[in-house]
C-alpha cells in the first residue's frame, strides 16, 4: 500500500525538522492533501498512527487539510474548482486546462516543543 511509503517518508522528514529545531516532541502534523493526490485520507491516518510509535512524533496528531482541485483554463483564463473529476473548464467547456492545486500532498506545518 503506497500510503505506508508516504508515511515513512513523512516521518523521516518530521524527524529531520524536529532535530534541526531541537524539539523534544511533535504535537501536531498538518498536511495539505489534494483530492487528486491519489492518497486515501483514512489509510494515511491509519498508517501514520501505526508508524509514529517509537518516533519523535509518537504523540502527534495528524491534521489533514483536504484541498479541492483547482484548475486554470487556457482558453478563458478563469480559475475554477472541479467538483467532479471531469477535466473540462466549467465556464467555457474547454479541455485545455491545467491543474494548479489539488493533485499533491505537502507537509504544511509542524507543531513542536
Ligand atoms: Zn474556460
Amino acid at each position: 500500500m503506497h500510503e505506508f511509503d508516504i508515511v515513512q517518508n513523512l516521518l523521516k522528514l518530521i524527524k529531520k525538522y524536529a532535530e534541526d529545531n531541537h524539539a523534544a516532541t511533535v504535537i501536531s502534523v498538518k498536511i495539505k492533501l489534494g483530492r487528486l493526490s491519489g492518497v486515501e485520507p483514512y489509510l494515511l491516518k491509519t498508517a501514520f498512527d501505526t508508524f509514529k510509535e517509537n518516533t519523535i512524533a509518537n504523540c502527534a496528531e495528524l491534521i489533514m487539510d483536504i484541498r479541492d482541485v483547482v484548475i486554470r483554463c487556457n482558453q478563458c483564463n478563469q480559475q475554477s474548482i472541479l467538483t467532479e473529476f471531469i477535466f473540462i473548464c466549467p465556464i467555457c467547456g474547454s479541455i485545455d486546462i491545467e491543474t494548479i492545486e489539488g493533485d499533491t500532498m505537502t507537509l504544511e506545518t509542524l507543531e513542536m516543543k
